[in-house]
């Protein structure tokens, strides 16, 4: 059976360690007892038998029943019952004007008498003498080193017995009862341990992709549950953003689209209302044309921004003479520049072959160069250079423009963002044009920096490496 809750196997697994633990510390108690009992025992009969002994060496004619009981109570310390004197003569046979008649005989083992003999005392346990066990020591008396008398005392177990039991009747209480209060204990600390995770399984339930920005309770303590909500809550802090950043894309992405498509319908709507000269549905399918071809070069961006975002951005990686690219891009984008009265400049061009995709990269480069323009005034410079190092290509543009506001620097590298004064600038541009070029630097392994002093102008420099 697989138990779920933690709290449960929690309070098993102590129960049972606990159970397991008390059996072990009542097992060797109960064998401590069980020794301390039988060496008392053992050592009561050595005295009372040492006693009897004694006096039979000083030569007693005879043991009065009062003499023995009162060696028994002195050394066993209670009035003992079911004790046993017996006398024998060196082979053993039982003398019985010396030994006491009102209990039972006591068995001379053959080991027993054999020690006897030799001088030696003999402790042993014997049955059927009575309801309880007796145990016997034997224990010869001796003068000038032979053996003159043997004595034999013995006690009944009872009380021994007696007292294992009732040990034994108090382990069966009291452990069970210890059982029950420790297992309750268990499952109520563990209950309260584990409340915080309730807490934070409630809070998780309660938050979905709508409402990241709630939070599960910190408790400030520091342990392992608290360490656990602070890191649930950095997920969610990154979960949030990353949301919030597609929600804003998409949002953006529909805008910029909606535009076009708008005018697009408007133009068709207002041609087709009355006839129209071949002249004007010829302008009006011109208009139509550049419309669609703004929604495509939108969504051609859209594309490729999503495909280098997922890792799968298709190059045609092959070696590419990257001062040519500069300069075709630069022969390209020239016309643009002088008909914005701009000075655009092809700076030091250092011969460089690198590791890349031709297409990509004059993208790339006129991307950066087409914005230089479009935020330069008339009468502005923009020069594009390529410097390189033994392991790095860098391809520069820099501008004369209006420059960057040093705290919007850091946003214009993601998509549809661009600064108000952008918008008031130039109307064409869609905020896709840095985020493309990065996402093409990247591709190649390589990087794109800002440097702007607002109203001074700015320089974007790609880093790219020579052999990726
Ligand atoms: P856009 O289509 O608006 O040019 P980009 O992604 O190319 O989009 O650029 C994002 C924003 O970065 C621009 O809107 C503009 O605010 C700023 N920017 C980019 N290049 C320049 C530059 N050379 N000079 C000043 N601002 C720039």
């Amino acid at each position: 059976m697989f138990v779920k809750s933690i709290r449960t196997r929690l309070t098993i697994w102590y129960t049972c360690l606990l159970t397991v633990t008390l059996l072990i510390v009542g097992g060797a108690a109960f064998a401590l007892l069980s020794y301390s009992l039988s060496h008392e025992m053992d050592s009561a009969l050595d005295s009372v038998a040492k006693t009897l002994v004694e006096r039979d060496q000083s030569r007693a004619t005879t043991f009065l029943p009062s003499e023995i009981d009162q060696a028994f109570r002195r050394f066993f310390g209670f009035s003992p019952w079911d004790h046993y004197f017996q006398m024998r003569d060196p082979s053993g046979n039982r003398d019985e004007h010396r030994s006491l008649p009102s209990t039972g005989k006591l068995p001379l083992s053959s080991k027993a008498l054999n020690n006897a003999m030799r001088g030696l005392s003999s402790f042993e346990t014997v049955e059927g003498l009575g309801e309880y066990p007796v145990r016997i020591l034997t224990m010869p008396v001796m003068e000038s080193n032979r053996v003159i008398n043997m004595i034999q005392v013995g006690m009944s177990l009872k009380s021994i017995d007696e007292t294992h039991l009732r040990f034994l009747l108090i382990m069966a209480g009291v452990l069970p009862l210890g059982l029950v209060l420790a297992a309750s204990g268990g499952w109520l600390l563990a209950d309260r341990a584990l409340k915080p995770v309730d807490r934070m399984t409630a809070a998780a339930r309660r938050i979905s992709a709508e409402h990241l920005s709630q939070r599960v309770d910190e408790t400030g303590t520091g342990d392992e549950l608290d360490n656990l909500a602070k890191t649930l809550n950095q997920m969610l802090t990154r979960l949030d953003a990353a949301f919030s950043q597609i929600r804003r894309f998409s949002a953006d992405a529909s805008h910029e689209l909606q535009t076009p498509l708008t005018i697009l319908k408007g133009e068709l709507e207002v041609a087709l209302r009355s006839t129209r000269t071949p002249e004007e549905y010829r302008a009006t399918m011109e208009s139509a044309l550049e419309e669609v071809d703004r929604i495509a070069h939108l969504v051609e961006g859209l594309l490729l921004l999503a495909r280098a975002e997922a890792g799968v951005l298709r190059m045609d990686r092959q070696e590419v003479d990257l001062g040519q690219v500069l300069e075709e891009v630069y022969l390209r984008l020239k016309p643009l520049a002088d008909s914005h009265r701009i000075e655009l400049r092809l700076g030091t061009i250092e011969p460089l072959r690198i590791q890349g995709d031709p297409e990509r990269l004059q993208r790339m480069t006129s991307n950066l160069l087409d914005n230089a323009i479009k935020y330069s005034g008339a009468g502005g410079r923009v020069t594009l250079g390529l410097q390189h190092d033994s392991n790095w290509a860098f391809i520069i543009v820099s501008d004369t423009g209006t420059g960057i506001p040093i705290e919007e620097q850091k946003h214009i590298f993601q998509a549809f963002y661009r600064t108000s004064e952008a918008r008031s600038m130039a109307e064409w541009g869609t905020g896709l044009g840095l985020s493309i070029a990065q996402s093409i630097a990247a591709a190649h392994g390589g990087n794109i920096e800002v440097e702007s002093i607002h109203g001074q102008g700015s320089t974007f420099r790609v880093s790219i490496p020579i052999v990726s």
